[in-house]
């Protein structure tokens, strides 16, 4: 929880507790050691240099969408070998600065893109490690916009052709194929997606072994997900259940490693979006808070229409109203929730947007052009 001497003069501004990364980041690592686990940490969650650089000295790996992540990467410390780049649509840039950087692999999204990094990687004259991204065609029951692991998703290799790419992979110059590559969505709640991808691992694997063909290592994603209505009971997530699920379903082969990519799950509890009342408004049949965050600075609720616990951390009063909480952006979608039980507000008060630390700061935009929100770390 957040100490009324930590929060900024300055709003919005999130506020990020770094104890808790800390703990959460050894959680990880309390559950694979031992394991031959790598585990990545994907950038495009939060990449406040801070955090980053906490991160990187801890010892894990990164996942990147972008240069300029893997720009960010590099400079907060990330080791190039242990940086994984993901995307469906990278630019012959971006996949330059990959070769030259001689990161651990590319997760190729299609066939055009495979051929596209081995004719960079010949120009170079330089290997390029991937690993084919595959659509395995399961369903992580989450939001239409986090579901990344079926069909009709943009994402990954479609089953009925991955045996071609693999092939190819294996037959083009300047490429390694190190192995498979899985995600399958994010604010996954349930264990069963994972059982699922796991049985399907260990399907692909028997295929590709009979026909001799072994792979160095599988990479099966993030997408666990966070208690956003019990931040606090649940501040860090459920890391052992979710590992335990691929220690006892996934069969790793001799020698081959076994890699994560975790967004969410590492940062989204560690992050606090401290906001002003701006204006109570009373319509007669409704009262808004009027804060002076918005969409702009946490897109979350409008976009994936989540909802982030509420508190007015400043009202002593102990009389409970019913108030939409709104933004001061101009969109009927700037609304971070409706009949919220605030003690009485007012204006002046601070609220405090619970859960926010990933793909809150990190999504933020300028629409309206609204300055940026500011962030500090405690
Ligand atoms: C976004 C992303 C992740 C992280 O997802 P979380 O739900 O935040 O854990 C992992 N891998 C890839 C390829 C991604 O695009």
């Amino acid at each position: 929880m957040i100490d009324l001497h930590d929060i900024p003069s300055a709003t919005p501004c999130y506020v990020y507790d770094m104890g808790l990364l800390r703990n959460t980041i050894a959680e990880v690592k309390r559950n694979i050691e031992g394991f031959p686990y790598d585990v990545h940490y994907a950038i495009k969650a939060n990449y406040v240099p801070i955090i980053l650089g906490e991160i990187a000295a801890s010892g894990l790996g990164a996942d990147l969408v972008s240069g300029p992540e893997l720009h960010a990467a590099l400079e907060a410390g990330f080791k190039p070998t242990r940086l994984a780049f993901s995307g469906v649509g990278k630019t012959d840039d971006e996949i330059i600065a990959g070769i030259d950087n001689g990161i651990f692999c590319f997760n190729v999204e299609s066939f055009p893109e495979l051929q596209n990094i081995s004719n960079l990687a010949v120009s170079r004259g330089l290997t390029a490690n991937v690993a084919i991204r595959v659509n395995p065609n399961i369903n992580a029951h989450t939001h239409k916009y986090v579901t990344t692991g079926v069909a009709e998703n943009k994402f990954g290799i479609n089953l009925n052709l991955l045996d071609k790419i693999v092939d190819m992979a294996l037959e083009l110059p300047y490429i390694h194929l190190r192995g498979l590559h899985f995600h399958i969505g994010s604010q996954i709640m349930t264990k069963r997606p994972y059982k699922l991808l796991c049985d399907k691992v260990n399907e692909l694997q028997d295929r590709f072994n009979a026909r001799g063909i072994e792979f160095e290592m599988i990479n099966v994603g993030g997408g666990l997900g966070v208690d956003y209505d019990n931040p606090d009971e649940h501040a860090i997530p459920d890391f052992e259940g979710f590992f335990n699920v691929f220690k006892q379903y996934l069969n790793l082969r001799a020698g081959q490693r076994l890699h994560f990519e975790f967004g969410r799950s590492i940062v989204a509890q560690c992050g606090t979006l401290i906001s002003r009342v701006l204006y109570i408004k009373d319509n007669g049949n409704k009262k808004f808070v009027i804060l002076d965050a918005g969409m702009t600075d946490l897109i979350r609720p409008a976009l994936y229409q989540s909802h982030h616990i509420i508190e007015n951390i400043t009202s002593a009063s102990r009389h409970i109203e019913s108030y939409d909480v709104v933004g001061p952006v101009c969109e009927s979608g700037d609304v971070f929730g409706r009949d919220e039980q605030l003690p009485i507000t007012q204006r002046g008060d601070i609220i405090a947007i619970r859960t926010a630390g990933a793909y809150g700061e990190s999504m933020a935009s300028c629409y309206n052009m609204r300055a940026l929100p500011r962030h500090c770390c405690i």
